[in-house]
């Protein structure tokens, strides 16, 4: 299993089996409690209680360790368990530097979480590495990225921001969300901690919320602090919800390999329409990193395209209404296309008034483009 690709390790969940009836795919683990024997030993070193570990958890937190790289993986509830989880580990009167321009539910709860716990937040461009390290010329307890960004689909060099939060002594979380191991590894660019939304491409269904953090060094003193810390606090994620991620992730390099080429076919299609501004999307030739996307994501660019439509928030609202096979709603990732109008979910953030976020699916690219043309004529 050491050497198998991530198609193989996807597929076969890591191996994952029923180990009492040979079952190729292994049963859903729904205890919440483990037996002792007459010795008071327990039956199976390790399972004590459902909140401490679970073998479903366990199952499918070992295929994306595998995907990642990674020397450990812990699952949460949601992304933004997640996402917690890590900002915990800063202490109070710490510093945090965090990337502008990202997942606005990340961005809404840190400012409230920092502020409450006297941590300063300093939100900066990371994507201008003269940006970051001038923020890093002072020391930081955790720098967080989230790389592609989402909606502004902007990189940030992982293997230069690891150098410079190291310098200033702090751990490099990269929010890998829009890319998927597939795509992107950061911990062998020598990251500390990445972190997955599984909601979204992972899972891929639109079925399943859930969150992963995984390390690169289990020594990792705030890695010590997070598995503690989901384990006393008891943020694992339900059985049943592993199970299904376990089993949307056996088609996960298929998945990503295929909406990665419609959103790039999509892209180049609409890439100088007339009723569009602009159109972002790392795997262009014109988008300003393409040549950082080239070095940094191997195999796709991802399923996010944000679009800027001529004429400001009416003309987009309009584009919206008129698409048939997107579905208007929230998320990414999944086998079905969504387009969002973000302006109208963070009006204040500065988000153009006028950008759709497509997550481009796995349908046909044909149909995909012909919804975009004629929702735009
Ligand atoms: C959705 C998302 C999250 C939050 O994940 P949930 O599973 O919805 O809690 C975090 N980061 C990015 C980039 C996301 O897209």
């Amino acid at each position: 299993m050491k050497d198998w690709k991530p198609a193989t390790l996807a597929a076969q969940a890591a191996g994952a089996q029923e180990r009492e009836t040979g079952g190729i795919v292994p049963g859903i683990s729904v205890t919440s409690t483990y037996g002792r024997g007459p010795d008071y030993a327990l039956l199976r070193p390790g399972n004590i209680y459902g909140r401490d570990e679970n073998e479903t958890v366990r199952q499918a937190e070992a295929v994306i360790r595998a995907l990642e790289g990674a020397a450990a993986t812990r699952l949460f509830p949601s992304g933004m368990a997640a996402i917690a989880a890590a900002f915990r580990t800063v202490p109070g009167g710490g510093r945090v530097v965090m990337q502008s321009g990202i997942y606005w539910g990340t961005v809404k709860w840190a400012r409230e979480f920092c502020a409450r716990r006297g941590i300063t937040l300093d939100e900066v461009e990371a994507s201008d590495l003269s940006l970051l390290s001038g923020a890093l010329s002072q020391k930081a307890d955790l720098v967080w990225i989230e790389v592609p960004s989402n909606p502004w689909l902007k990189l940030v060099n992982i293997e230069e921001a690891v150098t410079i939060a190291h310098a200033a002594g702090a751990v490099l979380a990269v929010d890998a969300t829009a890319a998927t191991p597939v795509l992107m590894r950061p911990l062998e660019m020598g990251a500390d901690l990445v972190m997955h939304s599984a909601t979204k491409g992972l899972n891929g269904h639109s079925d399943v919320v859930a969150g992963g953090l995984s390390v690169k060094d289990e020594g990792l003193p705030a890695w010590q602090a997070i598995c503690s810390d989901r384990h006393d606090a008891g943020a694992i994620l339900g059985p049943f919800e592993a199970w299904l991620l376990m089993r949307g992730m056996r088609t996960l390099p298929l998945r990503v390999e295929r909406s990665s080429e419609n959103a790039l076919r999509l892209a180049q299609a609409l890439e100088n329409h007339d009723a569009l501004e602009a159109v972002w999307y790392p795997g262009l030739a014109t988008h300003p990193q393409h040549a950082l996307a080239q070095r940094q994501m191997q195999g796709g660019y991802g399923c996010l395209v944000s679009i800027l439509v001529k004429g400001g928030f009416e003309a987009a609202a309009r584009v919206v209404s008129r698409l048939q096979v997107f579905h208007r709603a929230t998320s990414l990732g999944g086998v079905e296309s969504l387009v969002e109008h973000r302006h109208v979910i963070e009006p204040h953030t500065g988000i153009p008034e006028n950008l759709l976020r497509l997550s481009v699916g796995i349908e046909d690219a044909g149909d995909l483009i012909a919804d975009i043309e004629q929702a735009l004529r």
